[in-house]
């Protein structure tokens, strides 16, 4: 089985562990690569994402991991950087300049105001209470006008680019689908999200099935009655566990290689010495 994960966090952002105890955990089941992908800095300090003035040791730490474990694991640096706006997305000249391996472009906030600013931000990521707060304040209830917002972000974040990987990348339904009008078999979601979907393949991105609330939730993102249309349409995909925590590092892979079997899939695109290339996963 390929073992290996491109998406994770560590104490640089709201990882609950140091850099090196993930890598220790990969090693002990047999890891093939690891890749860290500290949330961006944002225009503003949050809770959950890295400080500007941290990038430089966050890179030098990743590169000692990367020399120190160079003969049994190939660790990669990496970010998962938000898509706030056109002013404010992977593309920009800051992220595009930083020595990364690879970049994922993830919505997390929908702003809803041009001036950037925490509490200008509805996040799609966090409680269900808050989630149902900001549903009424911003959206008046809405379920389609909400879901509408973030696929717009999600195809205006596609086409700026700048971005390797497209994370989790329908987590908008994580809370969406607790509204009684919000159905992924809805042809007004599906209408909303398989553009984006045209568009990865068309740029040529990769999409992850990411794996965080898989064994806790039964959720993956995409959700898995998509995966089977990611496969008719040639995206290539990677399992990915965005684990916070050191013993999460293959939480859900097992599970979500056999939703990929099911749909098909026979690869996953690996890195390989720096390289993307299609591995069978059996
Ligand atoms: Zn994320
Ligand atoms: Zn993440």
């Amino acid at each position: 089985m390929v073992l290996s994960n491109y998406h994770s966090h560590c104490t640089f952002c709201d990882g609950r562990s140091a850099p090196e105890n993930y890598v220790k955990f990969a090693l002990s089941k047999g890891f093939r690569a690891y890749g860290f992908s500290s949330h961006s800095p944002l225009p503003f300090d949050t809770f959950w994402n890295m400080s500007l003035s941290d990038m430089t040791e966050y890179l030098n730490e990743i590169d000692r991991l990367k020399q120190k474990y160079k003969d049994r694991l190939e660790i990669y640096t990496a970010l998962e950087i938000d898509y706030l706006d056109q002013t404010y997305n992977p593309s920009i000249r800051y992220f595009q300049e930083l020595p990364l391996d690879y970049r994922i472009g993830s919505i997390h906030y929908l702003p809803v105001s041009n001036e950037l600013s925490e509490e200008n931000m509805f996040c799609i990521d966090g409680s269900f209470t808050d989630y149902k707060a900001g549903f009424f304040t911003y959206f008046e209830g809405d379920i389609k006008r909400l879901v509408r917002k973030y696929f717009e972000s999600t195809l205006h974040m596609i086409e700026a680019g700048g971005i390797d990987i497209v994370g989790h990348i329908d987590k908008v339904y994580m809370n969406g689908e607790r509204f009684e009008e919000f159905s992924i078999d809805a042809d007004w979601y599906k209408d909303l999200f398989i553009p984006c979907l045209e568009l990865i393949g068309k740029k040529g991105l990769m999409v992850e099935i990411n794996t965080k609330n898989l064994k806790r939730k039964g959720q993956t993102f995409p959700h898995k009655n998509f995966i089977p249309l990611l496969k008719k349409m040639n995206i290539p995909v990677m399992v990915n566990s965005d684990c916070h925590f050191p013993d999460l590092v293959n939480d859900g892979r097992p599970e979500a290689l056999d939703l990929l079997k099911e749909a098909g899939f026979r690869t996953t695109r690996e890195l390989i010495n720096g390289k993307w290339e299609d591995i069978p996963f059996d």
